[in-house]
């Protein structure tokens, strides 16, 4: 191998070969895994099998490590313009093969093809391209220390990244870390989400075909067999998750026994907190938008925990339940879907106890949604309808919980202080909302709340550049924007020179 490699020149903006059953990617070939074995991914709006793909496990892990171990040396000397002018082709290769990208991430998750795979691979090439302009910001300082001295740091990759990304938004997720990781010039072994390997495994065609061999490895499999045998495996020198929080806890004891920097985009419980002084119709179109129901609320960032001041409780609630009724559930692929189905048949069950649980609690109202019909089209996929809970305290399961289903719980409340109060209950801090035409309170809640993420009178989702991550159980670390790759994927040298030496 060469000392410094420069990125490929891809053979054209995006042919990947759109296998029934990819393989995975291992040192710039695609293979299967070692013992032969795969498992089925599924369409879960039809409740069908769409492919299969290699089932890896602690021999393939291996594998993918000593391929990018062997990598890294030549990458990280690769210039960082360089590198980042890879990652500018790679936006540009997703973006002329967005639509197959997207039908592909609608069939395996059953998010909507409109509505949200579309967006999402919209992201994924802003994500490639905001850090393909950065590389130039990978600089380190210098120390003013005395006349006879210079110090000054440099900042380096860390070597080979372990990253263990979920099913819920699987191709930004892989984007928010092969970007920045690669750009600070460290190679990465992924590891898909068992649920939706297959628009990442078409997202790494086209970023095979620009990186050199080995730079970026990726795998698919299951959690405990792939994901563990990742974060456990001695070659990896920094280990990024997005995922569960109880996953989350294995993954941070992993990298303790070996003092590995972690990465954690865990879970979330998000307040979405409404002033009395709002344009009530306004705000219920922005409530649903940070409730993530046109995604199912299959996100970490959803705002389930609905505080609505007590003097407009009923009323917002009235047309919230209109909205809701409105969305139209059905075929991910349909141009008019609004929202599609879950992911599972584990996470429907899930979502179905949860709903069983407040529908069975006396004290909560059921204003709209409940358990799914179990006859009809809907009742051929995962699907499942908004659900709105009133009456509920902060306190009940439904409230305390990720759902990960459009379930939304409606809890009252009197005074500011209360509701910061009420908000900050919770083990989870990743996102906020806060919507009223009060400045004043709108920022003094903002900055009162326990989150990474808040957002006033608006519901939208993550921009690359904000630096987007929780506190408490909602996780450790950020990296969707230029100081989260600095924080996350590169260490900092201090060197120091003594320029005050002999003449001669
Ligand atoms: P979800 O409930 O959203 O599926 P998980 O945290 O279970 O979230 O999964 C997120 C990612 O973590 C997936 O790629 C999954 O395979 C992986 N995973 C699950 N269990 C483990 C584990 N014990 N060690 C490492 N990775 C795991």
């Amino acid at each position: 191998m060469p000392d410094t490699q420069t990125p490929k020149t891809p053979k054209t903006p995006a042919a990947p070969a759109a296998a029934a059953d990819p393989l995975m990617l291992i040192g710039g070939a695609w293979v299967p895994s070692r013992d032969g074995r795969t498992f089925a991914v599924e369409n879960p709006a039809r409740r069908s099998p769409i492919a299969s793909v290699p089932r890896a496990a602690a021999a393939d892990v291996d594998l993918a490590v000593q391929a990018a171990a062997r990598a890294f040396p030549s990458w990280k000397r690769v210039a960082p313009r360089e590198r980042g002018r890879a990652l500018l082709r790679i936006a540009e290769a997703i973006e002329a093969d967005a639509e197959a990208l997207a039908r592909t991430l609608a069939e395996e998750t059953g998010n909507a093809l409109r509505t949200q795979a579309r967006p999402e691979i919209r992201t994924a090439a802003d994500i490639f391209r905001y850090f393909g302009g950065l590389g130039g910001e990978l600089k380190g300082e210098t120390i003013p220390l005395t006349a006879a001295m210079l110090d000054y740091s440099l900042r380096e990759p860390l070597g080979v990244v372990g990253a263990i990304i979920p099913w819920n938004a699987p191709v930004v997720l892989a984007a928010v870390k092969i970007a920045p990781a690669l750009l600070a010039g460290n190679t990465m072994v992924m590891k898909t989400a068992e649920d939706a390997p297959l628009s990442v495994l078409r997202l790494a065609r086209i970023c095979a075909q620009v990186f050199p061999d080995g730079v970026l490895n990726v795998l698919t499999g299951y959690g405990v067999e792939c994901g563990a045998a990742l974060a456990q495996h001695p070659g990896i020198a920094k280990l990024s998750f997005t995922g569960s929080t109880a996953v989350g806890k294995s993954i941070l004891h992993a990298a303790a026994d070996r003092i590995v920097p972690v990465s954690l985009e865990l879970g979330g419980k998000s307040p979405n907190i409404v002033f009395p002084d709002v344009d009530e119709e306004w705000v219920v179109t922005g409530a649903v938008a940070a409730a993530r129901i046109s995604r199912q609320s299959q996100s970490c960032t959803c705002g389930s925990r609905l505080f609505i001041h007590e003097s407009i409780y009923e009323s917002f609630l009235e047309k919230l339940v209109v909205k809701l009724e409105a969305m139209r559930i059905g075929d991910p692929l349909d141009e008019e879907t609004d929202m599609g189905s879950l992911i599972s048949r584990r996470q429907f069950d899930r979502v179905c106890a949860y709903i069983a649980e407040g529908t069975g609690n006396r004290d909560a109202r059921l204003l709209t949604g409940g358990l799914p019909p179990t006859d009809g089209l809907l009742a051929q996929g995962y699907f499942t309808r908004p659900t709105l809970f009133a009456g509920m305290s902060n306190d009940w399961r439904l409230a305390r919980e990720e759902i990960f289903g459009p379930v939304i719980c409606a809890i009252p409340w009197s005074s500011e202080e209360e509701v910061v109060r009420l908000a900050n209950d919770s083990h989870y801090g990743l996102a906020a909302y806060v919507w009223t035409r009060d400045i004043g309170r709108a920022l003094r809640t903002a900055h009162a709340i326990d989150a990474g993420f808040v957002q006033i009178n608006q519901g939208a989702g993550q921009f690359p550049g904000q630096s987007y991550g929780g506190v408490k159980e909602s996780g450790i670390g950020r990296e969707f924007s230029l100081e989260g790759m600095l924080e996350s994927f590169t260490s900092r040298k201090n060197i120091c020179i003594n320029v005050d030496t002999p003449a001669g």
